[in-house]
């Protein structure tokens, strides 16, 4: 049905590529594009290995996605010119969220569409907001482009499970907790799920919440409590601010109280405090007296500790062989149907372990890629695909329920049980 350029050669990219080619009828051409094109050929091989699609039809490149004409001129000449495509182009941006703008930038430039899983961040900021994407709105639309934002897990699935409750539960959703739970044990002291850099970013952030009609700030990991998963019992669930809320909040404006919990081990808070504390988790340059690579003597380099911390950390793409338990991610909703108050708690829980074995990735990165996949897959049918700038929860929600459950990701509803918030 359409061509797709994947770009990234990470976990989250991994994943998404596995299932692009489980759904070639849909995927017609598929190119995977990285800084480092020796990861995406050592990626495509192992998918062609599988026998998912014939040997050499995944194409790869190189590409630096912070440089604009870089990215034109692949898309150019992957999808051809634009007057001569006859069927729907994708890129899927499943690099890092430095790179949004860019690469927008040039699916305007080379006029082809747009999907990602996590909202712009600048460098220099540990600071993410949806505004910047945004402001792309009526270039998008004049042009005749759709971009889909925050199309993974969480933003992604939470945002569509909030659509979907909407559409079919309730007049009106008046309370909203999106509840993330990873209960699965990696046997690593320390380790992050995902980019370490773009984790722990998140992680030590003010937390940030909606109510009445207004954010409400609270210092980092500051509220916390109890809350019982399915399958999986009590954890002790952090508030976080987090980007779904953002957007949330203006399309469902009856909500009068949204947030955002996160669970977290006594271990992975200790060591987090302790990188806190000797400035690991630093996003400033300083200088750092290294071996010139030649022999020739000290250079003075300059490194951004977290970005060194990052490279001494576990590659969360190797934590999947050991990985064992599994998460479960969530809406918890309180709200108003035919008069009368109601809950509904929709959620998916999802083993490591099954999803290594199906794609070489945990589940982290699991239940990011495959709601990507299904994002791409409902703008190739034309299901979501209005020219614009859009959130997924202002699409159809009820296609994009349907494939989670075919698609690796079932989910489950409890109706009227205690949401304990
Ligand atoms: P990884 O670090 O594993 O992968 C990132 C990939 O992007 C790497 O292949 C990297 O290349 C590539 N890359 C980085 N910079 C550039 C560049 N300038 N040009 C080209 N390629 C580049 O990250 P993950 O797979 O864990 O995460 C991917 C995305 O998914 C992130 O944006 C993350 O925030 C998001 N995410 C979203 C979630 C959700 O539920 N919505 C949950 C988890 C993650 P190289 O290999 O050379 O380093």
């Amino acid at each position: 049905m359409g061509k797709v350029l994947i770009i990234g050669a990470g976990g989250v990219a991994s994943v998404a590529a596995h299932k692009v080619a489980q759904n070639s009828d849909i995927f017609t051409e598929i190119m995977i594009a990285s800084r480092t094109e020796s990861k995406c050929r050592a990626l495509a091989d192992a998918i062609e290995a599988k026998g998912l699609v014939p040997k050499g039809s995944i194409k790869t490149a190189h590409v630096d996605a912070d440089i604009v004409p870089e990215l034109v001129a692949l898309f150019n000449e992957y999808f051809g010119e634009a007057e001569k495509r006859t069927e729907p182009c994708l890129v899927m941006n499943l690099a890092l969220p430095y790179q949004d703008l860019t690469i927008m930038d040039a699916c305007l430039e080379a006029k082809v569409s747009y999907l990602d899983t996590a909202n712009y961040e600048p460098k220099d900021e540990a600071h993410f907001e949806y505004s910047w994407q945004w402001a792309y709105r009526e270039r998008f639309e004049k042009a005749g482009l759709c971009a889909i934002l925050g199309c993974g897990f969480d933003p992604g699935v939470t945002s569509i499970y909030t659509a979907y409750a909407a559409k079919h539960h309730f007049d009106e959703i008046q309370y909203l907790d999106i509840v993330d739970c990873n209960a699965g044990d990696h046997h690593k002291a320390f380790a992050t799920n995902f980019n370490p850099e773009i984790n722990i970013r998140e992680i030590t952030q003010k937390g940030l919440y909606w109510e009445d009609g207004k954010w409400v700030e609270t210092e980092p990991l500051e509220i916390h409590k109890d809350l019982t998963y399915p399958e999986v019992g009590p954890r002790d669930s952090y508030l976080l601010h987090h980007e779904e809320i953002e957007s949330l909040v203006i399309n469902y404006p009856t909500i009068k109280r949204a947030r955002f919990w996160m669970t977290f081990g006594q271990q992975y808070l200790k060591h987090l405090e302790v990188i806190q504390n000797i400035g690991m988790s630093r996003i400033d340059e300083i200088e750092y007296k290294a071996e010139a690579a030649d022999g020739s003597g000290p250079v003075t380099v300059k490194i951004v500790p977290l970005q060194f911390l990052k490279a001494v950390l576990p590659n969360p793409q190797e934590l999947g062989e050991n990985y064992e338990g599994q998460t479960s991610i969530g809406c918890r909703i309180r709200g108003i149907k035919n008069g009368e108050e109601h809950t509904y708690y929709v959620y998916n829980n999802c083993s490591h372990r099954a999803a290594f074995e199906e794609t070489g990735m945990q589940g982290v990165s699991y239940t990011t890629g495959v709601p990507a996949m299904i994002g791409a897959m409902m703008f190739m049918k034309g299901l979501w695909n209005t020219p614009g700038v859009h959130n997924v929860e202002e699409f159809d929600p009820d296609p994009f329920m349907e494939q989670l459950n075919t698609q690796g990701l079932p989910w489950h509803e409890i109706h009227d049980g205690d949401l304990e918030l």
